[in-house]
């Protein structure tokens, strides 16, 4: 059964002279190039930024590395719900659910927590579903960059990375859309 217009139907005509000796295509690409050279001495932005001195400058609605909110009070905002882990089309989120003791009511908002929750930034392709499936505005993605890092397992980030510090809270409002500010419990 056909889901989508977006199938095309694959041809498999004889290539031209043009086609076969790639020289058109080449040029294409090279006057392409040209065209954002000369545009960059022209308008006197920088062609090269010398990373990680001096950062590209990112949209706000850049979508980096997670953030896991905490409420006004300080307390986790996520209640391990899952939601986010089953918008995820890439299946990089897992987490274990807890419940929250009477002496715990300070740390997390509501009688369930995430004891764990890790995401594999490797397996993340940063589409944002998590984002928009959570139904505590707990998770966000944000304008930062994910660490470079030498080997595998340091790309999963656990509530460490994750959880944004008591003192050190992040703005994500720029990306919230007004519908979503007044949305936010
Ligand atoms: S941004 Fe997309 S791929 Fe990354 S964790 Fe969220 S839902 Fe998964
Ligand atoms: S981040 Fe949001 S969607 Fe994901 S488990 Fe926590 S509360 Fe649920």
């Amino acid at each position: 059964m056909k889901l989508t217009n977006r199938s095309k139907v694959v041809s498999n005509k004889e290539m031209t002279l043009a086609e076969k000796i790639y020289l058109p295509a080449i040029f294409k690409g090279m006057g392409i190039t040209l065209k954002h050279a000369v545009r960059t001495v022209v308008k006197g932005a920088p062609a090269v930024y010398s990373y990680p001195e001096v950062q590209k400058p990112r949209a706000t609605i850049w979508r980096g590395h997670h953030v896991l909110k905490r409420d006004e009070e300080g307390r986790e905002r996520c209640t391990a719900c899952g939601l986010c882990a089953v918008a995820c089309p890439a299946e990089a989120i897992t987490m274990t659910a807890a419940e929250r003791t009477k002496e715990e009511k300070h740390l997390y908002r509501e009688e369930k927590y995430a004891s764990v929750y890790e995401i594999n930034m490797l397996r993340c392709i940063f589409c944002g579903m998590c984002e928009e499936a959570c139904p505590k505005s707990a998770i966000y993605l944000t304008d930062r960059l994910v660490d470079v890092e030498t080997n595998r397992g340091s790309f999963i980030y656990g509530k460490d990375k994750l959880v944004e510090k008591i003192n050190e809270r992040i703005d994500i409002t720029t990306r919230q859309s007004e519908k979503q500010k007044n949305a936010v419990k």
